[in-house]
Parts: structure tokens; sequence; C-alpha cells
């Protein structure tokens, strides 16, 4: 049995003992306490990441990846972290809102999880992303779901949220704000749940629930880096 262990790992590596399979990665995440439900290793197996990573990037190694206009997509360790917290929040028939949606990969996620009767709305400021992230949905298990409007991407400033489908049960903010962006905290649902990063250099991951009186609590998951939830504008003249 000990060696069926270590030849399956095996054929999960190439010859320089990375990962070369979506279910490798998985796996790997699922050995590092990353993934932690079933729920969420499933979603993570529909979703090929081969899709969503620019070509010629390694597509199963866990970090960032530059995606170009100074953004990246997150590291795998990181896509499971936010599934893991928000997945109570993204059954079937809720409603997800993705800020700085990227290449599209988790707002994909959210739309398996809420289903047919159910919302995931991704929300980029740039376009070229947008545009990129619906041809890659298109290739991935999440096409059909695109096609019937259950998964939109829209450009627009994620700062001001997506107003016409809230309130959410959970909003995902890929991008680190200063503080928590009013318009985010109003639509977000009684009983909803909010994950965002917060800071400039040192940032938290928090966990922002809004209570069923509408009273919110905060707290920090992890210390994170990620890229800045900005304006386009400073965005594309950073580096
Ligand atoms: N979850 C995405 C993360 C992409 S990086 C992924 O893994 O692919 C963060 C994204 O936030 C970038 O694509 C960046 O362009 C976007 N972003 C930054 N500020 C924004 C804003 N004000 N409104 C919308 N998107 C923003």
């Amino acid at each position: 049995m000990g060696n069926e262990l270590v030849r399956s790992s095996f054929m999960e590596c190439n010859f320089e003992g990375s990962i070369d399979t979506n279910e490798g990665l998985v796996e790997q995440l699922k050995q590092y306490g990353a993934i932690q439900s079933n729920k969420v290793a499933e979603v993570m197996k529909t979703i090929n990441r081969a899709l969503f990573v620019p070509e010629g990037s390694p597509a199963y190694v866990d970090s960032p990846m530059p995606i170009g206009y100074n953004a990246t997509i997150s590291a795998p360790h990181m896509h499971a972290t936010c599934l893991e917290l928000l997945k109570e929040h993204l059954q079937p028939g809720m409603r997800a809102l993705d800020i700085g949606s990227g290449t599209g990969y988790l707002t994909a996620g959210f739309a398996l999880m809420v289903g047919p009767h159910g919302h995931a709305v991704g929300v980029e400021h740039i376009p070229e992303l947008v545009a990129s992230s619906i041809s890659s949905i298109k290739k991935s298990a999440a096409a059909s779901l695109l096609e019937d409007g259950v998964l939109s991407v829209h450009v627009g400033d994620g700062r001001l949220g997506w107003p016409e489908l809230a309130p959410y049960d959970a909003i995902h903010v890929g991008a680190a704000a200063p503080e928590i962006p009013p318009a985010l905290l109003e639509q977000l649902k009684p009983g909803g749940r909010m994950v965002i990063p917060v800071g400039s250099y040192f940032q938290d991951l928090k966990v922002v629930d809004k209570n069923a009186d509408g009273s919110i609590s905060v707290h920090s998951a992890t210390s994170v880096r990620y890229v800045p939830l900005t304006s386009r504008g400073t965005q594309l003249q950073g580096n």
C-alpha cells in the first residue's frame, strides 16, 4: 500500500518532480490542509486551472502568476482558502459576487457551487481581462452556466459592487482594499459573508459576517499579499 501511494504521487509529477495535473494539485492542497472539504475539492477538480493561466505558465504550481496589467491569478492555496471560508454561503440557489475577478477562475467556481438557480457575478475593471476570462469560462465546466446567464462578468469599478443583483450571500474581493468599501457592505445580505484582503503592504484576509440584525462581525483569517483594489489608471501605472 505504501508503494502504491508513492507510485500514485510520482505519476502526478513531471520529471522535475512538480505536479502536472489538476487532480494532483487538488491532492497536494488537501495534504497541506488548504482544502478541507469534499465540496471545495470537487469544485477545484471540476474547474481546470490550466484554462485560466496565461499560455506557457505552469498551471499547477502553488504560486500566483502574472496575468498582465499588473495583476496576478491568485495562488491555488488562496483560491482554496477563500472557497473554504465562503462555502456555506455558496449553496445552490445563492448569489455570489467576485470583485476583481481577473482570470474568472473563482467566478467559475462560485457559479458551479450556486448552480443553475443561483447567480455568480464577476466585476473586473480591465476590459481585456474580462474578455479573456469569458473565453476561458467558455472552455470550462462552467460554460453552460455562462450561457444561461447564471454566471456573468462585467467591466466596472468593483469598489461599487454590482447593485443590480444585490444583496449577495457571498462576496469575494480578489484585491486588497485600504478599507472595506461601504457599497460592498451594503450589498451583503444579512446572514451573508464577505472575504476581503485589507491593508496596503501588510494585509489581512478579513472575514466579514453580516448578522441577521444587520450588525457586522469581522475577524482576520490569515496574512496575505494581494494586488491593490484601486483605480484602473493607478493600477496600469504601477509595477
Ligand atoms: N481572483 C482573481 C484575482 C486577480 S488579481 C484571480 O485569481 O484571477 C486582482 C484583480 O483585481 C486584478 O485583475 C485587477 O485588475 C482587479 N482590480 C483591482 N482594482 C479593481 C477595481 N477597483 N475594480 C475592479 N477590479 C479591480
